[in-house]
C-alpha cells in the first residue's frame, strides 16, 4: 500500500469529493448562462464562495474571488501597481517572483529576513518597513517547514510603521491545517489553495477586505467581481466548497490526527536515527509537517530509494530546468548547502494514523543506513 507522506504538495481528493465531482459535472453548465445549466453552476459557485468564506472567517461583505491557484492568488495580490513592498525571505516562488519583478521595474522592494527557526522576528520586520511601504507580505506557514508566523503581531508593528499599510498573507498551507480567521487576523488580502486541502488542482481563491481596491491580473468578463476575468472553474470551486464545508466541521479532529501522527514519526525517528534534525522544531509550527536534516545521505537519493518502498515524501529542493537548486527557506535559515541538500520533508494527511509511522521510520533507517555505508556523499 502506498504511504503519501507528501501532503503539502498536494492532497488527493478523498473518495467523497471524487463523488460530488462526478455528480456535479453532469449538471452543470457555464454559470454566464442564463439558462437551468448556468443558474446551477452559478447556484453551486455562491455556495462555495459562503462555505470557503466561513471556513477563513471572513465578513459578509469580504470578496472571495476564486483564482486558478494560489499561485494566480499571490501574483494578483502583488502585481497591483504597488512601488513599495516588503515580502519574507521565505516565501512561495509565486510571491518572490513578482516581487522580484516590481525590483526590476524600479520598485522599492525589502525583503524580511528569518531567523535560525524560519520566523521573522520584530526587529527584522521593522527595519524592512518604511513609511511608505505599501505591502507587506508575510505567509501563515512555510510549505517546507511549516513554521508558522503570528501575522496579527506582524500586522500591527507593521501598521505602527505605516498606518496604510495593506497586509497579505499566502494561507496556503494553513487551511484545514489551523484554525483560521481572516477578520481576526486583521489582513486586507490573503491567499488560499484548494488542491492542499483535498479539492482539484487549479482552483483557489483571493480574499480581499471590503474596500480594498486591486487591480485584476487578468482582463476579460466580469466574472468574479471583475477581478479575475474568464470563464469559472466550475468543477473545481465546486470541490473547493465542499472540503471547506468538511474542513469546517472536522478542523480540531483533523488537527489532532496529523500532530500525533508528525511527532510519533518524529520521535521514532530520532531514536532510529540519532543524529538527525528537524527543521523549525524550536518555532510554532503546522501539526503535519517535518522538516528532516539527515546528515551522510542526499534528500533528493532518500526520495528515490523511498517511492521504490512505495513511500511518497518531498525534498524541498525545487527544481529548475532539471537542475535541483538548494531551498531558500533553509538557505535563509542560515544553512549552509551540505545540510540543505541532506534534507527531507514528510507531511501528512489528516487521515492518516500513528499506525504508519513504524513501517515509515523503519523505511527511512534502512535506506539512510545503506546510504551512508555506500558513501554517497563522497
Ligand atoms: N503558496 C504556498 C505556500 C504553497 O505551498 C503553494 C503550493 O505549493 C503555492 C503558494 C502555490 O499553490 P497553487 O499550486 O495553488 O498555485
Amino acid at each position: 500500500m502506498i504511504i503519501d507522506l507528501d501532503a503539502n504538495a498536494t492532497y488527493a481528493p478523498t473518495e467523497e469529493i471524487q463523488g460530488v465531482i462526478q455528480h456535479a459535472w453532469k449538471r452543470l453548465g457555464n454559470p454566464s448562462s442564463l439558462h437551468r445549466g448556468g443558474q446551477r453552476a452559478r447556484a453551486e459557485i455562491e455556495k462555495a464562495r459562503e462555505a470557503v468564506r466561513r471556513l477563513v472567517g471572513a465578513e459578509k461583505d469580504d470578496l472571495v474571488v476564486f483564482t486558478s491557484g494560489a499561485t494566480e492568488a499571490n501574483n494578483t495580490a502583488l502585481d497591483a501597481g504597488w512601488r513599495s513592498i516588503a515580502v519574507s525571505a521565505v516565501e512561495h516562488p509565486c510571491v518572490l517572483g513578482p516581487a522580484r519583478r516590481i525590483q526590476a521595474a524600479g520598485g522599492d522592494v525589502r525583503i524580511i529576513p528569518v531567523n535560525a527557526h524560519g520566523a521573522i522576528e520584530s526587529t527584522g520586520l521593522v527595519q524592512s518597513l518604511t513609511a511608505d511601504t505599501e505591502l507587506l507580505s508575510v505567509m501563515s506557514a512555510n510549505n517546507e517547514t511549516g513554521v508558522e508566523n503570528d501575522v496579527e503581531v506582524l500586522g500591527t508593528l507593521a501598521r505602527k510603521v505605516n498606518p496604510r499599510i495593506l497586509v497579505h498573507t499566502d494561507a496556503a498551507q494553513s487551511l484545514g491545517k489551523r484554525s483560521i480567521s481572516f477578520t481576526g487576523m486583521g489582513v486586507d488580502l490573503l491567499t488560499l489553495s484548494g488542491h492542499k486541502i483535498g479539492a482539484l488542482s487549479g482552483v483557489g481563491a483571493l480574499v480581499i477586505k471590503h474596500g480594498v481596491a486591486i487591480r485584476p491580473l487578468l482582463l476579460g468578463g466580469s466574472q468574479e467581481y471583475k477581478i479575475r476575468g474568464g470563464t469559472e472553474n466550475v468543477l473545481g470551486i465546486v470541490s473547493f466548497g465542499e472540503v471547506a464545508e468538511l474542513a469546517s466541521e472536522t478542523l480540531a479532529a483533523r488537527i489532532d490526527a496529523m500532530s500525533a501522527a508528525r511527532d510519533a514519526f518524529e520521535d521514532a525517528l530520532s531514536q532510529a536515527i540519532d543524529d538527525c534534525e528537524f527543521n523549525g522544531r524550536a518555532a510554532p509550527r503546522l501539526p503535519n509537517t517535518s522538516s528532516v536534516y539527515i546528515p551522510g545521505a542526499l534528500g533528493d537519493d532518500i526520495v528515490v530509494a523511498l517511492d521504490l518502498e512505495e513511500i511518497l515524501v518531498s525534498s524541498g529542493a525545487a527544481c529548475s530546468s532539471g537542475k535541483p537548486e538548494p531551498s531558500h527557506v533553509l538557505l535563509a535559515m542560515g544553512q549552509g548547502e551540505d545540510r540543505v541538500r541532506s534534507t527531507i520533508r514528510v507531511s501528512f494527511r489528516a487521515d492518516q494514523s500513528v499506525t504508519l509511522v513504524p513501517r515509515v521510520v523503519d523505511t527511512i533507517a534502512r535506506v539512510v543506513s545503506r546510504m551512508r555505508v555506500e558513501g554517497v556523499l563522497k
